[in-house]
């Protein structure tokens, strides 16, 4: 019997994708290329736009800020720069290569040396980056290479410590230290920035987004309460 080329339930451990754009091939292993052209096919810009629209829906974005990718086997698929996350379309994310820069990269996002960086070294297959208030707020209040302390028991929980990572935007620096961080961590905040989340699929590193910014928010209001109590 052929092997079956899902590692679980949602991904293909050969290209990364999930099942269902795999599904043709369960009778054997995939090939990255033809994953890739099912990934195309089935137009995953669509899972990137839906979330593009509940970041700035939900406020944790302005429209014209932050980035989204999603890696497919050796590349990624990541939003052009200067993408209103609102407003993406099939014309707007581009693919370029993880390993390697691409010629690409010129009209990506300006983030794209920070998500390959993170794709590199740890086990992520998407990533959003927001710029959420109150976790650029709290990150300001905490400062670069420091931590911050959710106050929520949920944050607590599933979050813990959240680091502050310095570093320019777009810079290699940038790229390492969150990458570092995201090795160790759920979710991270680049100071005076924004949240970068990762996970195995979209909604996964869109609800890692959704508790840095809720935890952030609490500990703010929590703090000003307490002043004036
Ligand atoms: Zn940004």
């Amino acid at each position: 019997m052929a092997e079956s080329p899902f590692m679980d339930q949602s991904n293909c451990f050969n290209c990364h994708f999930p099942a269902h754009f795999c599904s043709v091939l369960q009778s054997g292993r995939c090939i990255n290329l033809m994953a890739f052209f099912l990934y195309i096919s089935h137009k995953m810009w669509q899972e990137m736009a839906k979330y593009g629209r509940k970041l700035v829906e939900h406020g944790l974005v302005e429209s014209n800020f932050g980035n989204i990718s999603v890696r497919a086997g050796d590349k990624m698929l990541i939003t052009r720069s200067g993408t209103a996350l609102d407003e993406i379309t099939g014309d707007n994310v581009v693919e370029v290569e993880i390993q390697d820069t691409s010629s690409l990269d010129i009209i990506a996002s300006s983030e794209t040396v920070v998500h390959r960086e993170i794709y590199r070294q740890t086990s992520a297959l998407a990533i959003i980056h927001s710029h959420c208030p109150y976790a650029v707020v709290e990150s300001l209040l905490a400062g670069a290479g420091e931590v911050i302390v959710p106050v929520d028991s949920e944050g607590q929980y599933f979050l813990g410590n959240i680091p502050v990572v310095g570093g320019g935007i777009g810079s290699l620096e940038l790229a390492e230290n969150l990458a570092d961080a995201l090795s160790k961590h759920k979710g991270a905040v680049v100071y005076s920035h924004g949240t970068f989340a990762p996970g195995r699929t979209l909604g996964e590193a869109y609800i890692v987004t959704t508790q840095l910014e809720h935890s952030c928010r609490v500990k703010y209001l929590y703090e000003l309460a307490a002043v004036k109590k």
